[in-house]
């Protein structure tokens, strides 16, 4: 490494006047590097380049303007203030201080000659600024700002003026060694995409010329903004990218058929497999066949059946000798799931455990063990299963459910499970969140993907209405006629506070009015702050018909199977998510009976939650409506925070930026096959330590 190259890698205490506070300040900017400073965007600009005259401002317009003063007093109002009235050959307009100092007072003389910078805006004098930056001039031809100024966004105890002064310094390091700071986008990339090249970029958006149109650099359009957006998102593709190349070095055990265990599974099934679970099957068969780990996600609509489709791949890991586990993201899913493997699995001989955080004492002991000699063939529970306390004998397949509900970061925790049987497990990532496929594509840049496009036969889709809160007692009377038929509901409760516990509480008082109101049923009550026991109790209860109606939070968002419930009531659905809708609803719908789901509203409703209430009445196809939730709530909400990262960029915006995602995989490929030195040094320039994580793994 050259001593350039150093300069640019150094810390930022290298600069002139940076000690340790300072230090500490930029940290919380995420800016530890010199080179981190150049990457520091603006927010917006100002535009000191030019004197505006003033009969040509507008209130709200931030300008120089530059004056001769008319006259200037102290004014008593409501609060007293130094006012001084400036005028060139245009207009007129007023500057405002409401703290002022005698010896300023003596500064604007009738005469002299200011020029400053500020704000304009209404006042009781005509257009105002409140105090502006300025100065008093003794020449004509005092220069302007030869580039527009940029704004950064700062913290506490960081001055705007401080922080420009140091991106300065830094872009001063960087012109005076170009090559400490390389270009890794090769230029017939950079020609083919009609990007500026990476120190011609960082100029323009620290510097940008007075004929720049603020608002574009500002809004993220301008092609040197674009060309950084693509390189953040080309390095958080080539990092997935990196992730999955590290795991596939590894040996995953070869698993080249579990037909005859699978064979006997499948006949003791009610149902059929549908012919996109057996496709998706036998592309997870040839994965598991080699002895290289297996990364593939399973998208499939809610109900589509992908649970079938985990305990068949678990059964060639255990006809393979190997050990299966599948992870789940609440305990609720965990428990659901282990109730079905166990009825599935034991009649063949099988081995299920079950393991969850809240799992204690001797109990946690024994299923520990039994994991650890391999008793435990399948074992089924929330994330407690990848701790550092559990041991597998030989883990063949873990199997991810809902994947949303998890980030990269815990599949790679994965890779871990594995080593002390020297083989890295395959892994097979679940999801129903079907979300548009560049974003799929860039999320999921470590995963091949399957998709189950196709719902079991028989399934009436679910009807959904649009009820308003006054409706209630109707809304009362069709839980008692559905339940009176020998049908069951759910009714779930849901509030715009982050609060559990103002949650739970709701769902309590939902449940004892619902008690009063049906008293001939057997109400239950599932919320996240009951014990794991009570929980699986009541969803037990629920499950075999002892309760008629299921009061819950949304802790029975995911993955709850109750063939029997054939109505949901939605309370407040305006302050849930789309995708998050139709999850929930995904609970009913799954006999062969018809469902409906109520979405009880509290009004009145803006247009926008009327747009996205009608959404869920007008189709039940899981794509539509995330394309749907995309466009209403962004990609950031949507993915959510525990994704990828992808929704934590530092520059580029999915949403804004969606054109240059569709090209970011053709990209890389082109990078890789002709410059794959490049792809390192990306990664670490965007993604930094957290790069370095995920490789280490
Ligand atoms: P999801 O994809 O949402 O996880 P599940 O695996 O929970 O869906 O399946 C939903 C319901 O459909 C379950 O009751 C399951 O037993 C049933 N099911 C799955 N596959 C089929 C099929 N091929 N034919 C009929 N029912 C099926
Ligand atoms: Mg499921």
């Amino acid at each position: 490494m050259s001593a350039d190259t150093n300069a640019l890698d150094a810390p930022v205490t290298s600069l002139k006047g940076v000690g340790e506070a300072l230090r500490l300040k930029l940290a919380r900017l995420r800016v530890e590097s010199v080179a981190d400073l150049l990457f520091h965007l603006p927010l917006r600009y100002q535009d000191r380049t030019r004197i505006t005259p003033i009969g040509t401002l507008r209130a709200g317009h931030e300008a120089v303007v530059e004056g001769e003063v008319s006259a200037s007093e102290v004014v008593k109002g409501r609060r007293r203030s130094l006012l001084v009235r400036l005028r060139d050959g245009s207009g007129i307009i007023s500057l405002r201080f409401f703290h002022f100092s005698p010896a300023q007072q003596q500064q604007f003389r009738s005469g002299a000659r200011v020029r400053c910078f500020g704000e304009a805006r209404a006042g009781a004098t005509g257009l105002e600024i409140y105090h502006p930056e300025y100065r008093l001039l003794t020449s004509d031809t005092a220069p302007v700002e030869d580039h527009l100024t940029p704004i950064y966004p700062t913290t506490e105890g960081l001055h705007q003026a401080r922080l420009r002064a140091l991106i300065e310094q830094a872009l001063e390091r960087h012109d005076a060694a170009p090559e400490a700071l390389p270009d890794w986008i090769p230029s017939e990339l950079r020609q083919r995409f009609a990007l500026p090249e990476l120190h011609q970029a960082l100029h323009v958006l620290h510097q940008p010329p007075p004929d720049a149109d603020p608002e574009r650099l500002a809004s993220g359009r301008h092609p040197a903004t674009r060309r950084l957006a693509l390189e953040e998102l080309l390095a958080h593709r080539l990092s997935l990218r990196e992730v999955r190349l590290r795991i596939q070095q590894d040996g995953a055990p070869g698993l080249p058929s579990g037909r005859g265990l699978q064979t006997r599974f499948l006949t003791q099934l009610p149902f059929s497999l549908t012919g996109a679970q057996r496709r998706v099957l036998d592309e997870i068969g040839s994965d598991l066949a080699r002895e290289v780990p297996m990364l593939r996600l399973v998208q499939g609509d809610v109900g589509s059946g992908k649970t079938v489709v985990a305990a068949m791949a678990a059964l060639a890991a255990i006809a393979g000798d190997c050990q299966a586990a599948m992870m789940a993201p609440t305990e609720i899913l965990a428990e659901q799931h282990y109730h079905t493997f166990k009825a599935w699995f034991e009649p063949l001989g099988i081995e299920v455990a079950w393991l969850s955080g809240k799992l204690k004492g001797k109990a946690r002991l024994d299923t520990k063990a039994a994991i650890l000699d391999g008793r435990a063939r399948m074992v089924v529970g929330t994330h407690a299963l990848f701790q550092g306390d559990v041991h597998f004998q030989r883990l063949g397949l873990a199997i991810i459910d809902e994947q949303h509900r998890f980030g990269v970061h815990q599949r790679l925790a994965l890779r871990e499970k594995g080593e002390a049987g020297g083989l890295t497990p395959h892994q097979l990532v679940m999801t129903a969140t079907p979300i548009p496929r560049t974003l799929a594509m860039s999320a999921y840049a470590d995963l091949d993907v399957s998709i189950i496009d196709e719902l079991p036969p028989g399934r009436t889709p679910v009807k959904t209405v649009v009820v308003p809160d006054e409706r209630r007692p109707e809304v009362v009377t069709r839980i008692r006629h559905a339940c009176a038929e020998g049908r069951q509901a759910y009714w779930v409760c849901t509030l715009i506070e982050e609060s559990d516990a103002l949650q739970c509480q709701a769902a309590e008082a939902t449940r004892d009015e619902l008690t009063e109101a049906l008293p001939e049923l057997a109400i239950g009550l599932v919320h996240g702050r009951m014990k794991a026991t009570e929980k699986a109790g009541v969803m037990d209860a629920f499950k075999h018909g002892e309760l008629d109606l299921l009061v819950a939070t949304t802790v029975i968002e995911v993955g709850v199977d109750v063939p029997n419930a054939s109505l949901m009531i939605i309370e407040n659905p305006e302050r849930l998510g789309l995708s998050q809708l139709h999850q929930l609803r995904g609970r009913v719908g799954r006999g062969s009976t018809e469902s409906f789901c109520v979405l009880l509203y509290h009004g009145p409703l803006s247009a926008h939650s009327r747009e996205r209430l009608a959404v869920m009445r007008e189709t039940t196809d899981g794509f539509r409506i995330a394309e749907k939730d995309l466009e209403l709530r962004g990609p950031g909400e949507v993915l959510g925070t525990r994704q990828t990262g992808l929704a934590q960029m530092k520059i580029a915006d999915l949403e804004r930026d969606a054109d240059l995602l569709e090209r970011i995989p053709s990209l890389a490929e082109a990078l890789l096959a002709g410059h794959p030195e490049a792809s390192r040094p990306l990664i670490r320039r965007w993604l930094g330590d957290e790069a370095g994580r995920y490789g280490q793994v």
